[in-house]
């Protein structure tokens, strides 16, 4: 690609009857770490507490490898459907699980399916409050799942001080869809994508982001747990090569894992949850 794209992981499991179905996800992913050190990448892994709580060898072989931690929740239940008070409690014992798993403290967050939404305004302020750094929770565009269409495209920060990367976007049609992330990366033609990251604006931060499973053609097709069976079926599309699209989207040069990325940024507008309104960096008043 022409600007170096970061890579990131969502680490979860979506069955929805573990005494039934096999897990996959500690082989698959140790398949796309291997990977990743033969190609010299670093990147940012956003893990769900409970599944990294039964994996510690993997997450700490993940740390070992160089990449960063992040939080993609407790058990990956979309935030609206936690309410502040449990989504609270829950990512404070995911960041500890991750934090400690780490040796140091995790400050990235990611929400589960960009469940940072106008109708969870109050996501940002907890994060804060738990010693969060940084997010990459906000997909700015209308979705069939989760999305907060007019929501900035570039990185800001929200009223609380947490700096927000949104997902990248591109235009497609009469849709905005967020053309680095798993399921166009296993759809889209790779011309498309080349022509997203040349087209994305000079400040967009652009990172991949993908999930065990995609890379995984030989997982045995259930429905998801939040999720109709259209958007299940499409999880199975096209798993197969995506490691080589993985690595073709981060070719030649990959871009830094995401807390790099965060910890170089100058000053930021600010966008308020609760208002939708966009006060710009200081610097450009
Ligand atoms: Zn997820």
């Amino acid at each position: 690609m022409d600007r170096p794209v970061s890579f990131t992981l969502d680490f979860e499991d979506l069955r929805t009857d573990p005494t039934v179905q096999e897990e996959r996800v500690g082989i698959v992913t140790d398949r796309i770490l291997d990977r990743l050190r033969e190609l010299g990448i670093r990147g940012t892994f956003f893990c769900v507490g409970e599944l990294a709580s039964r994996h510690p060898d993997l997450i700490r072989r993940v740390v070992a490898d160089g990449h960063e931690l992040g939080v993609h929740g407790l058990h990956h239940i979309p935030n609206d459907l936690l309410g502040a008070e449990r989504f609270r409690s829950d990512n404070r014992e995911a960041k500890t699980i991750l934090s400690e798993l780490a040796g140091t403290e995790v400050t990235l967050y990611r929400a589960p399916q960009y469940s940072l939404i106008p109708s969870t305004p109050w996501v940002p302020e907890i994060l804060s409050e738990l010693g969060f750094i940084a997010s990459s929770s906000v997909l700015p565009a209308r979705s069939p799942l989760y999305g907060w269409p007019g929501a900035p495209s570039n990185p800001f920060r929200w009223s609380s001080g947490l700096i927000e990367l949104p997902s990248p976007v591109m235009k497609l049609g009469p849709v905005v869809v967020p053309f680095l992330g798993g399921t166009y990366l296993r759809l889209l033609p790779a011309a498309l994508r080349r022509r997203g990251v040349r087209s994305a604006d000079a400040e967009t931060v652009l990172w991949t982001y993908c999930h065990p499973w995609e890379f995984d053609p030989d997982e045995k097709f259930y429905v998801y747990e939040h999720g109709g069976w259209l958007v299940s079926r499409s999880g199975w599309w096209n798993r197969k090569g995506m490691l080589k699209r993985v690595e073709a989207t981060m070719s030649p040069v990959a871009g830094k894992p995401l807390g790099e990325i965060v910890a170089s940024l100058g000053d930021l507008p600010t966008f308020d949850p609760l208002t939708s309104e966009l006060t710009p960096a200081s610097g450009h008043l």
